[in-house]
């Protein structure tokens, strides 16, 4: 199989543009994607400082490489889940990648700074693991985000993750979820942090490719709580109909982002206020993470 665009070796085959290509071409479409989502969503500017919340996996570490090889201002943020071993490696992979690059890197351990891990948290509190991590993750993305002064906060997100969030959300016509999903979410208010997913445009296999042609060092598991989740199952089922029709899961996606241009989102808005014990922004009167919280202090 040769490149369509140089004639040397191909490295990736990508039937949705109908194409092959090598390491070198791969790159550059990967880059010229990024550069596109940047630029269509008005994700950033030069000169903004971008704050990278990076796992560890395949398409944080890309997507912080990528914002680096393009000399934008960037720190990574790691949050340390304490899920046992999976955890302990994300980290050291996470460490490692800052280190070869001489890249800032900021750590928080919920075990430190909220006094349990995520499987804690979950049983002290009712809720899926999954759920409890996510209200730690979001909370603290944003809250270190504007504490330190970060123009953007950026996450791996990538076409396969949002067509297939996509597709739960409109199978169960969660409308406020839909309304929310979008590769750049402004920061409608004060202490509210603007928020953008520059991968949107890439599949999650170009991502992996380009991880192994640049040698990035990741963590290849998945999250063990992962296993079985909704989110997975409708990736399955979308990369059944993308090996059918090539094209699909973009068209899927993309399509739903030009319908969603010009829409009033301006409800969506109303119902944010300030939590009366942290002051971060949240849709009820205490958020979820200060309710979290409260658990924690109560057992402990
Ligand atoms: P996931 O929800 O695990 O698919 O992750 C989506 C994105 O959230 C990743 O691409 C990262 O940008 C970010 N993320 C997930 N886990 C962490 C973590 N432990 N620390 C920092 N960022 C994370
Ligand atoms: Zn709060």
């Amino acid at each position: 199989m040769r490149c369509r665009r140089c004639g040397e070796k191909a490295v990736l085959k990508m039937p949705r543009h109908n194409t092959a290509v090598c390491g070198n071409c791969l790159n550059d479409y990967v880059i010229e994607q990024v550069k596109r989502a940047v630029k269509d969503q008005k994700m950033f500017e030069r000169g903004g400082r971008v704050l990278v919340a990076v796992s560890g996996g395949k398409d944080s570490l890309t997507l912080w490489d990528i914002l680096m090889r393009l000399e934008y201002e960037t720190a990574g943020l790691h949050i340390q889940q304490g899920i046992g071993d999976y955890s302990e490696q994300s980290y050291k992979k996470t460490v490692a990648f800052a280190e070869s690059r001489g890249a800032e890197l900021i750590v928080h351990s919920l075990r430190e700074e909220e006094g349990a891990g995520v499987l804690e948290l979950a049983k002290l509190t009712d809720r899926s693991p999954c759920s409890a991590c996510g209200v730690m993750k979001r909370y603290n993305f944003n809250r270190i985000a504007h504490d330190r002064h970060f123009d953007v906060l950026a996450t791996g997100h990538n076409l396969d993750d949002e067509a297939s969030r996509l597709l739960g959300n409109i199978l169960r016509w969660q409308e406020d979820y839909l309304a929310k999903q979008s590769p750049t979410l402004p920061a409608t208010r004060e202490k509210l942090v603007k928020k953008v997913k520059p991968l949107y445009r890439l599949a999650e296999r170009e991502i992996t490719a380009y991880a192994v042609v640049n040698k990035i060092d990741y963590v290849i598991e998945e999250c063990p709580m992962s296993v079985g989740s909704k989110m997975l199952v409708n990736k399955e089922v979308l990369n059944r109909l993308e090996a059918d029709a090539p094209g699909t899961k973009q068209a899927f996606y993309f399509g739903f982002l030009e319908r969603q241009k010009g829409a009033d989102l301006s409800h969506e808005d109303e119902k944010i206020q300030s939590c009366t014990r942290c002051g971060q922004p949240t849709t009820a009167r205490v958020c979820a993470y200060c309710r979290i919280l409260e658990k924690v202090k109560a057992a402990t």
